[in-house]
């Protein structure tokens, strides 16, 4: 009722002032200028067939071809990226939608029209390429570009080879396909009662609500109702999953990689050690959440902590009412640690309209950040006056002053950054918010519910993104030595890590066993374990902020600036912080073992 009440609230777009809004009229001010755009793309990735079979001829053209493909695909990253964003902010508006339908299209001919280039450069005989640099000064900023391509260059096949397995793509996604239809379409789950004593359909939208009920008869009922229908489908489930990990050990066979994991991490030039210290680590330090784990047995004051209490509340709700302007200046004091060149442009981003602030009718929920190399980088919100809004503005305005200062201080073609590093400066921005709220607080209830919010975000971040990321190791091992993955064996794969991870404190039900056929993560081939890296890095780069102070903000900076000049894990070196070594996962860990006490002290 109270969700119904606020949509009959929500303003018209063209009632929000002006200065929430943002500036997309700073990148086509009307249809015509985005119009000219498309028309020059289309023209200039049919004059590019120009280039085909001769890129590795000469230094001059092979130089041409790398130009006019990044002008290619700036332009239309503008094109794309405009339409994108126009039909966020009222999605009702058909002639949006038509733009972007025009936009994707023109992108995937540029993808066609460029696709010869990099095949061509892996052609080009290594000797001849070092020469190249000298011939064409021009080419020396494409060094780490190319060096990159020609990394992997013992993994490419024959044209005929790469041909066929590209053709074999739509069969082999299958197993894929087929999870997401049986698991977000077909597959259906009981009516339970809920709070009120109404039926209520689990549905995999409401499942996690459900877990966060007050009622501990509804958990546990959407707890056994989920699951128990999932057991009814296990071995459908687990030949998706396995026929899914065949796909990707046969890709890292074919192309010469000594494993999957290998396969799938060179990508980003990451070190397979970098994995594994995670996991190393991470075992380390379980006994903080075993600590934690009891707390929330105390709290909840039960005589054994089921799985389906791990996500009810164990604080009371504070209503933080934080208007936008007051949120903004909250952000601006918590990120005060990072000094003044870095306050100053968020301050600008605030300022000239980088950001969507509130919802309208028929705006995009959610929150995301987006750009391109040319415009500003916009920020999409639902301002909702909560803490966690707040905590959205200092996660966005990371990401977009990560893209500022990266396209600020480097070419075109550096001018972005990897998944890996992707969610650092927005995590950064995150604690410092919370370590600055922490130490203003005005009472113990704002202090245990902001302590539990961060004790949160490390459980399912570091903890049970690292959970996944050792079941994903385990069972691809156990299938590259040459076993059957069945539903049995991954179900008790599956709880054993569970009692692993959640410890003594916590009775492992039966019925978790099957939860990983509920996670769609496990079919995007070792990308999990990128979100516990990610957050680790950020913590403990955030500690080294508030410790040495301008020394390490000033690093911090370089690593801003830097985009991707160098491979993921060098820049984060630069950062402080050394990925293939332990220790930041550890100081990360540390910290929370350090929460995990305070929190002790105050439940
Ligand atoms: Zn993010």
């Amino acid at each position: 009722m109270y969700v119904e009440n606020k949509k009959v609230d929500l303003k018209e777009r063209k009632d929000i002032p002006v200065e929430y809004t943002w500036d997309l009229e700073s990148m086509y001010k009307d249809k015509e200028t985005w119009e000219r755009d498309i028309y020059k793309v289309q023209k200039k990735s049919e004059e590019y067939s120009k280039y085909k079979e001769k890129v590795g001829q000469s230094a001059d053209i092979l130089l041409q071809a790398l130009k006019d493909r990044d002008d290619l695909y700036r332009t239309v990253s503008n094109v794309y990226s405009y339409a994108n964003m126009k039909l966020d902010q009222d999605t009702r508006v058909g002639e949006s939608q038509a733009l972007l339908d025009k936009a994707l299209s023109i992108y995937v001919k540029v993808q066609e029209s460029t696709s010869f280039l990099v095949p061509e450069i892996l052609q080009i005989d290594p000797e001849e390429l070092d020469k190249y640099y000298a011939e064409a000064s021009g080419l020396k900023l494409y060094k780490q570009h190319l060096e990159d391509i020609l990394r992997q260059r013992e993994h490419v096949l024959s044209t005929k080879e790469e041909n066929l397995l590209a053709q074999m793509g739509e069969v082999t996604s299958a197993p894929e396909q087929i999870y997401s239809m049986l698991n977000s379409a077909d597959i259906k789950f009981p009516i339970i009662k809920d709070e009120d004593g109404k039926d209520i359909e689990i549905t995999q939208g409401n499942f996690v609500p459900l877990m966060e009920s007050k009622d501990r008869n509804v958990r546990k009922a959407a707890f056994e109702g989920l699951y128990h229908t999932y057991e009814n489908f296990k071995n459908t489930y687990a030949q998706t999953l396995s026929g899914n990990m065949k796909k990707n050990i046969f890709s890292a066979k074919v192309r010469k990689y000594n494993s999957s994991i290998e396969a799938s991490l060179e990508q980003n030039n990451i070190p397979v050690s970098v994995y594994d210290n995670l996991i190393k680590s991470v075992h380390n330090n379980m006994d903080s959440m075993y600590r934690y784990m009891d707390i929330r047995k105390r709290a909840l004051g039960v005589e054994e902590l089921h799985m389906y209490d791990l996500y009810t509340p164990i604080v009371k709700y504070v209503d933080f009412n934080i208007p936008y302007e007051q949120g903004k200046d909250l952000v601006i004091k918590g990120l005060s640690p990072l000094k003044e060149e870095y306050i100053d442009v968020l301050k600008k981003g605030f300022d000239s309209r980088w950001v969507d602030v509130y919802e309208n009718k028929g705006k995009r929920s959610g929150a995301y950040s987006s750009g391109t190399y040319d415009s500003k980088p916009f920020i999409l919100l639902n301002y909702q006056n909560t803490l966690d809004s707040v905590f959205t503005i200092a996660h966005e305005m990371g990401h977009s002053l990560h893209s500022y200062f990266s396209k600020g201080n480097q070419p075109y073609i550096y001018g972005g950054y990897s998944i890996f590093v992707a969610e650092v400066a927005s995590t950064v921005n995150e604690t410092l918010l919370l370590d600055y709220m922490l130490k203003n607080v005005k009472d113990e209830g704002e202090r245990l519910y902001l302590l539990n919010h961060y004790l949160e975000q490390f459980r399912t971040t570091v903890y049970r993104q690292t959970m996944f990321a050792e079941f994903e190791k385990m069972i691809y091992e156990y299938a590259e030595a040459g076993n059957a993955i069945t539903a049995d064996y991954l179900s008790n794969t599956y709880k054993k890590l569970n009692e692993k991870y959640y410890g003594p404190n916590v009775v492992i039900d039966d019925e978790i066993a099957i939860e990983w056929a509920r996670i769609p993560h496990f079919y995007y081939n070792y990308y999990v374990f990128q979100y516990a890296t990610g957050y680790s890095a950020a913590v403990s780069l955030s500690q080294q902020i508030l410790a040495e102070k301008d020394i390490a903000v000033e690093r911090y900076l370089n690593f801003l600036k830097s985009g991707s000049s160098d491979y993921p894990i060098n820049v984060l070196k630069m950062a402080g912080v050394d990925m293939t070594t332990e220790e930041p996962v550890n100081n990360a860990l540390k910290l929370f073992g350090k929460l995990v006490d305070e929190m002790d002290q105050l439940v």
